[in-house]
């Protein structure tokens, strides 16, 4: 019954409603703006994600949450694997559905069942278009342990869900149609939004505990419409022919074993790689006055306590016993860094201090989301930490802005901020977070790059500007990060001595730039669709000889080459000439070089830049002066 006290509710635009008690989300929303509703699957209500038939009973914050927002997309692809649990059940009832999460690249549900056919998968797809036909609405109910528990008798599964759910907290679960499913929601409100739902595969998955039996995983992607599917699908297609993992094979650049699942493997090809990167981002930092240092990878427990990692990131990190103490492999620098910066008394003069870390990281991402290289669980970051004064915040994160601008367009790769702010779980003073995203933004503002807000998405300790690039094929992936940090500095008790002689705390400014070597690689491996640029390429030049006869004459260049501390190699002759330059094609080499009886005469060579269909003969001073003119000033293309 509607209580007849009017709430009073702020929306995104700072309008504010005074509307009844009791009223739903989707009907707020709808009486606010009706075009923005259209779009809405869910609502964002005090920060909080919640579905569109959630009566509001208090004041607060009401914002629409559509397929654009990373909250709501997810919530789609969440609401699209419930669906494929009701159908699944429809269709093999003694299926027990375990959990359903979204993921980076869409959704799935495992299943404690027999294994799967392909016939299940037809089965399952009608069940879901009926059910999509027939827009069956996400109900939502509260019940009591003791009911759900009864409720899902049958699923051990469930009841082990259950039994963690906090004591005093409800349980939650959502009907759709006949099916039921234990979740805390939220949902879209009808499965007519899951129009744009495809089933992309299943397969078999081992459980954490190998006793366990196998489950089945059925994986898929939502989108709103069957056009954005469409599209969607379309792209697909053009980036499996891109797809990391298949060039770091082709291209032999890493590897992975089951045996270290998300360790990447890096070959020597890819150790070139990612030497040229740490070459590129280290002439940075010496330019602009940074130090590299080098700490453990382990440290013992009460180091975190002290960062609040312990606290707020212990599930995510590696731990290991020694001695009797708990050790946790580092999931960030930052401890290290402010242990050094701890080390011995600190003046306001060594201030601003830079201190540069390129360390392997371990975080425990979780087996179901490893991937190829964009989601690992050991990588290293071109890692920074800088201490600074509050009026030096300012002029750092400008030099830091300039930096990603020549960065990126290094790599010809787009890109965009996104300032992310004050998360529900949160270290310090709310006043000293409304400073820092303030200069955050000023920054921002003045040095006219494209950014968005993201509120509520900052780290624990610190707002933060996250830096998303997008690739050849416009999907978005973040990589870099500035994180402005006033609560660390203060639980590892770090002071300078100011020019009043008085001890004050500096602030840290936590930054990566390209992010991990991993995923910028990987995200760069696909924009480039293995085509490196010739810097960055594992082998520059091959040269070919004709016949055995100009063997040697290649032999030489491929000295002179190297002398040049360019990467050249040459093969024998063994095969024709056409299918060896055809080879060293589909390697992606940047620059082939033939040598025949003509160019061995006049000391020239015929030269095949990538990307072109003709060759061009150029005097040898000339050729050598051409690549290794190209590959110092890292030229893009070849
Ligand atoms: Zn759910
Ligand atoms: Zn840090």
């Amino acid at each position: 019954m509607p209580d007849p006290t009017p709430i009073h509710v702020r929306f995104p635009n700072g309008k504010e409603e005074s509307v009844p008690s009791g009223i739903l989300a989707g009907d707020a929303l709808r009486h606010w703006d009706p075009s923005s509703h259209a779009a809405a699957l869910a609502a964002l209500w005090n920060g909080v994600p919640v579905d569109l038939a959630t009566p509001l009973l208090t004041d607060g914050a009401l914002a629409p949450l559509t397929f654009e927002d990373r909250a709501g997309r997810d919530i789609l692809q969440h609401s699209s694997a419930h669906l494929v649990a009701k159908a699944l059940v429809e269709s093999v009832p003694e299926a027990r559905p375990t959990h359903g999460p979204p993921t980076d690249d869409g959704f799935y549900y495992d299943f404690d069942v027999r294994p799967l056919t392909p016939a299940d998968l037809d089965s399952v797809r009608t069940a879901m278009d009926r059910s999509i036909e027939a827009r069956e609405p996400f109900v939502r109910r509260e019940l009591s342990r003791t009911e759900a528990q009864k409720l899902f008798s049958q699923n051990p599964h469930k009841l082990r869900y259950i039994s963690e759910v906090p004591e005093g907290e409800g349980v939650s679960v959502y009907d759709t149609g006949s099916f039921t499913d234990l979740c805390r929601g939220p949902h879209v409100p009808t499965t007519g939004w899951l129009r744009g739902v495809h089933i992309l595969g299943f397969s078999a998955i081992n459980p954490e505990d190998s006793s366990a039996p196998a489950l089945q995983r059925i994986r898929g992607v939502g989108f709103p419409t069957r056009a954005l599917l469409d599209t969607y699908l379309k792209m697909r297609t053009e980036a499996e022919a891109r797809d990391h993992r298949m060039l770091g094979t082709k291209l032999e650049l890493f590897t992975f074993i089951d045996e270290a699942p998300g360790f990447p493997i890096w070959l020597p090809n890819g150790m070139i790689v990612v030497h040229e990167l740490e070459k590129f981002v280290r002439e940075h930092l010496q330019a602009a006055g940074y130090s590299e240092i080098r700490t453990p990878l382990l440290f013992a427990q009460s180091v975190y306590e002290t960062s609040g990692h312990w606290e707020h990131y212990r599930e995510d990190m590696f731990l290991t016993e020694v001695e009797g103490r708990t050790f946790g492999w580092k999931p960030m620098n930052c401890p290290g860094s402010m242990l050094i910066f701890r080390s011995r008394a600190r003046s306001y003069r060594e201030l601003p201090m830079r201190l540069a870390e390129f360390a392997p990281l371990h975080r425990l991402e979780a087996s179901g989301t490893l991937h190829g290289l964009t989601r690992v669980r050991e990588f290293v970051q071109d890692d920074a930490h800088i201490f600074v004064t509050e009026e030096q915040v300012e002029p750092e994160i400008r030099v830091l802005l300039d930096w990603i601008q020549r960065a990126f367009a290094t790599f010809r790769l787009e890109w965009s901020c996104e300032l992310s702010t004050r998360p529900a779980k949160f270290l310090g003073e709310k006043e000293t977070w409304d400073r820092a995203e303030a200069t955050l933004e000023r920054v921002l503002k003045g040095s006219g790059v494209k950014y968005r807000v993201s509120p509520g998405e900052g780290g624990f300790y610190a707002p933060k500007i996250d830096i998303h690039i997008r690739d050849s094929l416009g999907r978005p992936w973040q990589t870099g990060t500035i994180q402005l940090d006033y609560q660390m500095p203060i639980r590892f008790g770090l002071a300078y001595q100011g020019p009043d002689g008085q001890l004050h705390t500096p602030i840290v400014v936590h930054r990566t730039i390209l992010g991990t070597w991993e995923r910028f690689f990987g995200v760069l491996l696909e924009h480039v669709g293995g085509r490196l640029p010739p810097w960055l390429a594992p082998l520059q030049v091959r040269v070919i000889p004709v016949t055995d006869r100009h063997a040697p004459a290649a032999l030489g260049l491929v000295e002179e080459l190297r002398a040049q501390g360019l990467r050249a190699d040459t093969v024998g002759t063994e095969d024709s000439l056409s299918k060896r330059v055809r080879n060293a094609e589909v390697s992606r080499l940047p620059y082939i070089v033939v040598l025949g009886d003509k160019e061995v005469a006049d000391g020239t060579v015929a030269l095949r830049a990538r990307g072109t269909k003709e060759s061009r003969s150029l005097s040898r001073p000339e050729f050598l002066a051409y690549v290794a003119g190209r590959v110092k000033a890292r030229e893009f293309d070849p």
